[in-house]
């Protein structure tokens, strides 16, 4: 009986395979090396650059899985999940509301979803333009909240690419600082795609100098604290020129989607 079992357990787990389905406990162990593989790097990275690893928070980017994955993660102690399209983030909300998640928006948000992705958002990523902000700041106001804030630069000066550029943000300082129902936190940018890791780190630390000097005339309203920066592919580089939070998709589901 045992041995029938044992075959049937086996072939069962071999059909799963080759279909590609996950079992569960396959799942949970595949994010779970995954996760703690991402988290020594990131430690290790720390440690590269005289940093504590407690001093970088690890954004979980969840676009690529479904709700299977996403109730793994939380398992294994992932609560900050990022999505970068909005109708998703509503979506996933809703269906893992029993989850005590922290939704982060890190992708472009248009002015007719600000007020459905407000009372979801722990944290917006990608405040890029004067306009959206502008929007949020007072749909905020309508709810009562200050909405932490990030905002978004385009360090890389890819013209293809969102955010504000690194030469006008500085001066809007005082204008936003008006904004009472944002909390803006800090800065975060996507390194160029194309350029491998010495493009990403001129990018990356082209953002920390930003800051830093942001940070010495800063009005007192706003607390730049944060440098959300770095993916799968470069987060190493990242956490070695100072980013505190890192948004990481794939390799948290490597094994686990293509
Ligand atoms: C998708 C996405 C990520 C994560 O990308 P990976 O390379 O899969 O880690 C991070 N930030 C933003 C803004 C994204 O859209």
């Amino acid at each position: 009986m045992i041995i029938i079992n044992y075959y049937i357990y086996c072939t069962t787990f071999h059909a799963a395979q080759v279909l590609g389905i996950q079992t569960m406990p396959d799942l949970s162990a595949r994010i779970g090396e995954n996760l703690s593989r991402v988290r020594q790097r990131i430690a290790a990275a720390a440690s590269r650059g005289g940093r504590h690893a407690e001093e970088i928070k690890l954004l979980a980017v969840t676009k690529y899985v479904g709700n299977a994955e996403i109730r793994v993660l939380v398992q294994a102690g992932c609560t900050d999940l990022g999505e970068s399209r909005p109708q998703q983030l509503w979506q996933k909300a809703r269906e893992l509301a029993d989850l005590p998640i922290r939704w982060h928006l890190i992708g472009h948000l248009q002015r007719n979803k600000v007020r459905r992705t407000l009372p979801l958002a722990s944290m917006i990523h990608s405040g890029d333009s004067l306009r959206i902000i502008k929007t949020i700041n007072e749909s905020a106001a309508e709810l009562g909240r200050r909405v932490p804030l990030l905002l978004e630069v385009n360090t890389s000066g890819d013209p293809a690419k969102g955010g504000f550029q690194a030469h006008e943000v500085e001066a809007l300082l005082p204008e936003l600082a008006m904004f009472r129902h944002v909390e803006i936190q800090g800065l975060m940018c996507m390194a160029s795609l194309e350029g491998g890791q010495d493009t990403a780190r001129r990018d990356f630390a082209a953002l920390r100098k930003l800051r830093d000097r942001m940070r010495s005339h800063c009005p007192p309203e706003i607390v730049l604290d944060e440098l959300s920066m770095g993916m799968s592919g470069d987060y190493e580089t990242a956490v070695e020129e100072g980013a505190t939070i890192v948004r990481i998709g794939s390799a948290l589901f490597e094994g686990v989607v293509q």
